[in-house]
């Protein structure tokens, strides 16, 4: 996942002050060192950098400090509050057209995830009761069309192309057309990528944008290029003016640069990231959450939006009811892990806890190897065992783990932990009853 260092070298510096009962303008110099030299190091634009280091400097040696804080504290919330806004303040959301359809037009570099975020912003606006068209206007890429075909064909959203033969510009146009006709209140178009910066190449999209008029222009970079992405930007912005930046690859190793420098260099913010290959892989982008996760306290909320994501909420009452009649099977069990599972990789989800200290998510990876192990476990159970695991004798374990490629001290493991989860859940649903009879008072 993104940021990994710059997290912990952040929390390393902060946990320094937290030993401190007051903070000296010694104390504050040394840890704004600390941080520069993070952020340096997480690829962050130097000027960038320089900046935001004067403007917490200024306010945490200065005289705002708050009673109900620790100085620590203050140093803490000071550089979210700057991270914040170097990275935009609030979300940005796309600008609907007056008249529909919305147009909005992708660009970048090859390679940078554009074909992949078409379908991908496709399917947010889809989830969002819109009616998105896309437009195969990448006539170079080979088999550019077709993966753009396939993604459409997999979230249901209709592909608009004319093959590799016609020139975009004219794709474009009548993609537009297409859409109303078809009554499609957002398009979407798909340009063509080089793998460097060159000029035939930005003045075929300039002829795009001034033909199409499209309402967003918004540049696809890949993070994990760190300052490039920012130089792309630029370079991209000073030709389009583009409405806004797509950051993808968030979840491979990106030192976090592209995320944090993008807006203050181009002045041109992020609008949505990438975070996974999957076409569910996608977030808005909102600074505050962000910086949150730069800073390591957690981003509960959009862990709460992917679980409403991810939660069928029909299942989600029938196992209340279940826990509380106590009927809890193994496999609802299952069910819940293959829940868990839609969410995505258990170190990303822990990671948006608040208070999860990032250096110590080592061995995380497991836990979702056990995962499947269990997964693969009561798979290999009958109904019968599934329902009624204490028929369970060691001859039926054997098989079990036989069936599942596991061992039988997993699938004991496997069968204890989930009769503690129901003793607990017993425990729980006792606890609700007798709340609802009125015999436990707060
Ligand atoms: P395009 O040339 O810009 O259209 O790029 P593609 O959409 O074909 O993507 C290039 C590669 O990056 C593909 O292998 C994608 O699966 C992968 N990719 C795209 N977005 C992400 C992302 O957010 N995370 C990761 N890990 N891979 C991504």
């Amino acid at each position: 996942m993104a940021f990994e260092g710059l997290t912990s070298k952040l929390q390393e510096t902060f946990k320094k002050l937290r030993g401190k009962g007051k903070l000296t303008e010694k104390d504050v110099k040394d840890a704004m060192r600390e941080v520069k030299l993070a952020l340096l190091e997480a690829d962050v634009n130097y000027k960038v950098v320089k900046d935001f280091i004067n403007s917490v400097s200024e306010r945490a040696v200065g005289e705002e400090v708050m009673e109900s804080l620790t100085p620590a504290q203050q140093v803490i919330k000071i550089v979210n509050e700057e991270l914040i806004k170097l990275m935009g303040s609030t979300e940005s959301k796309l600008k609907p057209a007056n008249n529909p359809p919305t147009v909005i037009m992708l660009v970048g570099l090859q390679g940078a995830g554009k074909t992949t975020m078409a379908a991908k912003l496709a399917l947010h606006l889809k989830k969002h009761n819109k009616k998105p068209l896309l437009v195969a206007a990448d006539v170079y890429r080979p088999a550019a069309i077709k993966q753009l075909q396939i993604l459409g064909n997999q979230i249901d959203v209709p592909v608009f192309s004319l093959g590799d033969k016609v020139n975009p510009v004219d794709i474009a146009k009548a993609g537009i057309e297409n859409a109303k006709k078809l009554e499609r209140d957002y398009v979407i178009i798909d340009t063509a990528g080089r793998l460097h910066i060159d000029e035939e190449l930005m003045q075929e999209l300039k002829n795009i944008k001034s033909e199409v008029k499209p309402n967003e222009i918004l540049l696809v970079v890949d993070a994990m290029t760190g300052q490039d992405a920012v130089n792309v930007a630029e370079h991209f912005n000073s030709n389009l003016d583009l409405t806004g930046v797509i950051l993808t690859k968030l979840d491979g190793d990106t030192r976090g640069g592209a995320a944090i420098s993008v807006k203050a260099v181009t002045n041109t913010p992020i609008k949505f990231v990438g975070t996974g290959e999957k076409l569910n892989d996608f977030e808005v982008f909102h600074p505050d959450r962000m910086a949150s996760r730069i800073l390591g306290m957690g981003d509960i909320l959009s862990l709460i939006e992917k679980a409403q994501e991810a939660i069928d909420e029909k299942k989600a009452a029938e196992l209340e009811k279940k826990i509380l009649s106590q009927e809890f099977t193994l496999e609802d069990f299952l069910d819940q892990m293959q829940q868990m599972k839609k969410m995505g990789p258990l170190k990303d989800l822990v990671k948006m806890i608040p208070g999860v200290d990032v250096s110590k998510l080592g061995d995380m990876e497991v836990n979702e190897k056990e995962l499947l192990h269990a997964e693969a476990i009561i798979k290999s159970m009958t109904k019968e065992e599934r329902r009624n695991p204490s028929i369970i004798n060691a001859s039926r374990k054997k098989r079990i783990a036989k069936g599942s490629g596991t061992t039988i001290q997993e699938v004991n493991k496997l069968l204890n932990g989930f009769e503690q989860a129901r003793k607990m859940m017993k425990q729980f649903g006792d606890m609700q009853k007798n709340m609802k009879k009125g015999k436990f008072k707060f």
